[in-house]
């Protein structure tokens, strides 16, 4: 089969920026394209043939060494949808044919005292898709039937699964995070593919909440607006109102010290991201007590997604009718996409198409 293989730690190469690290090569093309044997399925586990999978942020952070894959080579991509090809013969929730996808849990050791609680994205034994084990960006992957989700039979186009896999599971946990409760004002900061997800869900949730956007990206602001969004401004920009909640996607320490700022008293300020880059990390030091954390205000970080997550919100996305705002590229164009990402280019989700 073909797959984009990540073989060794790099800097994607962007345009007018500086190189952050000096001893990584720097790359145009970090995935190379291989052609490796279909994975065969252990007792318990599917092979899912991939149809599509998202592309994430997360990808440009493995790439680059924030998060280091325990073993390279290896297959990134955590939001891949499909058909199942094979099955294990321990197998129980799934049949040849069924639409399937998985999230970024893999596994978890199921024994463990937050794995009892439903909260397995926090097991010690955590291991995640594309990254401890082969994942999307490929025309077959291998996962238990334990952590794979069987897709709503009316989520029909897979080319609009595959980015609630990560986007939409992640931000719908960060929601859930933020104790969100109808009528009140939740500030949005960074309009990427989950934050674009995350709208609708408010929108159709918490149909008398104010959503205010900021992002630096003017075509993001735009996409917020036709949204929903009831004001948009950049990072920097103080909210019209108080914010009760607010959500931070950015991969920079700025927003947290503005996020704080336009917190109301008693608010929470839920940041959805596994790491942040380094390069601004002094603007921590503009922190202010009395304006930023007094008043009982809160700071919660999401870690990973529980399977829990992956059931519920598929079930939610099932109903509301949730509609990604899609960019396609071949299985062969991975590299294309990242960079992209990298550079800001364009809104919305960007999708691999793998197969029909
Ligand atoms: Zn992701
Ligand atoms: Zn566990």
């Amino acid at each position: 089969m073909k797959a984009m293989v990540l073989k060794e730690i790099c800097e994607i190469k962007t345009e007018g920026r500086a190189q952050q690290k000096k001893e990584v090569p720097v790359k145009t093309e970090p995935l190379e394209p291989e052609n490796i044997p279909i994975p065969k399925p252990g007792p318990k586990d599917i092979v899912i043939k991939v149809s599509a999978c998202g592309v994430c942020r997360t990808e440009l952070d493995q790439i680059e060494g924030r998060i280091l894959p325990p073993k390279l080579p290896i297959i990134l991509g955590h939001q891949p949808v499909g058909t199942v090809s094979n099955l294990g013969e321990k197998v129980k929730k799934f049949k040849i044919g069924d639409k399937a996808g998985a999230t970024w849990i893999f596994s978890s050791c199921r024994q463990c005292e937050f794995c009892c609680k439903e909260q397995d994205n926090l097991c010690d034994e955590f291991k995640a898709t594309g990254c401890h084990a082969d994942g999307g960006y490929a025309e077959y992957m291998r996962i238990s039937e334990d952590f794979a989700h069987k897709i709503p039979d009316n989520l029909t186009d897979l080319i609009y699964v595959a980015p609630l896999m990560c986007s939409g599971v992640v931000g719908y946990r960060s929601l859930k995070l933020t104790q969100m409760e109808d009528g009140k004002n939740i500030g949005l900061y960074g309009f990427g593919s989950a934050h674009h997800l995350v709208i609708q869900m408010i929108n159709y949730k918490f149909s008398n909440a104010k959503k205010f956007v900021f992002s630096r990206n003017v075509d993001e602001r735009k996409l917020a607006v036709r949204l929903g969004a009831d004001w948009v401004g950049d990072i920097e920009d103080t909210a019209p109102e108080k914010i009760d909640f607010a959500i931070d996607t950015t991969p920079v320490w700025k927003t947290m010290i503005f996020a704080l700022g336009n917190l109301n008293k008693g608010g929470r300020l839920v940041i959805n991201l596994i790491r942040k880059e380094e390069a601004d990390k002094d603007y921590l030091l503009k922190l202010d007590y009395p304006k930023h954390l007094w008043l009982e205000k809160e700071i919660k970080t999401v870690a990973n997604v529980s399977v829990k997550d992956g059931e519920e919100f598929l079930g939610v996305a099932a109903k509301m009718k949730i509609k990604p705002k899609v960019q396609l590229y071949e299985l062969n164009e991975a590299n294309k996409a990242l960079t992209e990402l990298k550079n800001g280019k364009s809104t919305g989700s960007k999708v691999l198409k793998i197969a029909d």
